[in-house]
């Protein structure tokens, strides 16, 4: 039997990719498995696991035989993961990849792609120092950080080997993944596949950057803002995103985004507390066009506000609270034992 090689990719799932970027990356892997599919070696020694982490990380597909691998589809969460999707990769390798021994020939070292556009939200340092020691050993490791918002940082304490994709962008997102897929032929066919093909083989497309140790960049200082806003009529969840414009001081609402019903279904994750008052014109209820939000003093929840009212029941915990009109000052628990 001709010896494997195991490819992981690893994907950022998190809130800030719900929308095109997620459906872009998507794509962009159906078209990477059909790339490996046309190619006759590929498909005699590439095998792929997929692993997605957000809230917590998750083995989407199990090391399979590339034309096997059903695209799969992804879904957003909250958090970033990082370290349980490490920890998983590493029980994966040791559980899935054959090591060469006196008797046999094993699998060749693993290919791992970490894709992520954010900051880790977990304990990351413990589990990316023990990827070093994993047996088998990895062949190498490529992290993808995409956009402005990554702790390039932390990517380099994973892998040397570090690119940098200018904007999650369809046409970036795109030419990513033709770039993985060239560089998993490439790996398959060289004469050695345990010996890395280095990246001078593999030229990087444009809008992605190799990142020297000495031009690392700067994580943004007013990244964008995403929360979750409960619609008092509907009680459903939809995704609030701020970005910060320069020339306004001030972060200016996106289109805010309907939740999927299982967003929360693996838990919430801790997002930093938000300082209202740099936030400027409230995204408008997609469920039931309230033009405004308020915060419950009682419960944290933030939910959507018909502006004109004054007195509202929060849809989480049922306290009574009253705003006061002109929208200044903070809102009052008139009830909070209502029910
Ligand atoms: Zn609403
Ligand atoms: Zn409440």
């Amino acid at each position: 039997m001709a010896r494997r090689l195991p490819v992981y990719l690893l994907l950022d799932c998190s809130e800030s990719m719900i929308g095109g970027p997620l459906e872009s990356v998507e794509a962009g892997v159906h078209s990477m498995l059909s790339a490996l599919k046309r190619d006759p070696h590929s498909m005699e020694t590439v095998f792929v696991s997929i692993i997605t982490f957000d809230t917590k990380a998750r083995v989407v597909t199990p090391l399979t035989e590339v034309y096997a691998v059903r695209p799969p589809q992804l879904s957003a969460h909250p958090g970033t993961a990082m370290g349980a999707a490490l920890t998983l990769l590493q029980d994966s390798i040791k559980k899935e990849v054959k090591q060469t021994t006196a008797s046999q020939k094993g699998d060749y070292k693993p290919l791992i792609f970490i894709m992520t556009d954010g900051v880790p939200t977990d304990e990351w340092r413990g589990p990316a120092k023990s990827l070093q020691n994993v047996q088998p050993k990895i062949a190498n490791i490529y992290a993808i950080g995409c956009g402005d918002e990554v702790d390039f940082t932390a990517l380099r304490e994973i892998t040397d080997n570090c690119i940098y994709l200018k904007g999650l962008t369809p046409a970036n997102l795109k030419d990513l993944f033709v770039w993985l897929s060239a560089s998993v032929q490439t790996q398959s066919v060289s004469v050695n596949p345990d010996q890395l093909v280095s990246l001078e083989k593999l030229p990087l497309k444009t809008g992605m950057e190799l990142i020297s140790p000495d031009n690392i960049p700067k994580l943004s200082e007013k990244p964008r803002l995403f929360f979750h806003i409960l619609c008092s009529r509907e009680h459903n969840h939809f995704l609030a995103r701020y970005t910060y414009s320069p020339e306004k001081d001030c972060y200016l609402s996106e289109e805010p985004l309907p939740l999927q019903e299982d967003f929360f279904s693996e838990g919430t994750a801790k997002g930093a507390p938000i300082d209202t008052s740099t936030l400027y014109s409230p995204p408008t209820c997609p469920f039931c066009g309230a033009e405004t939000f308020g915060g419950c003093p009682k419960c944290g929840a933030v939910f959507c506000l018909h502006s004109g009212d004054t007195e509202v029941d929060c849809p989480s915990c049922d306290a009574h609270i009253r705003f006061s009109k002109d929208g200044t000052g903070s809102p009052l628990i008139i009830d909070g034992s209502k029910g």
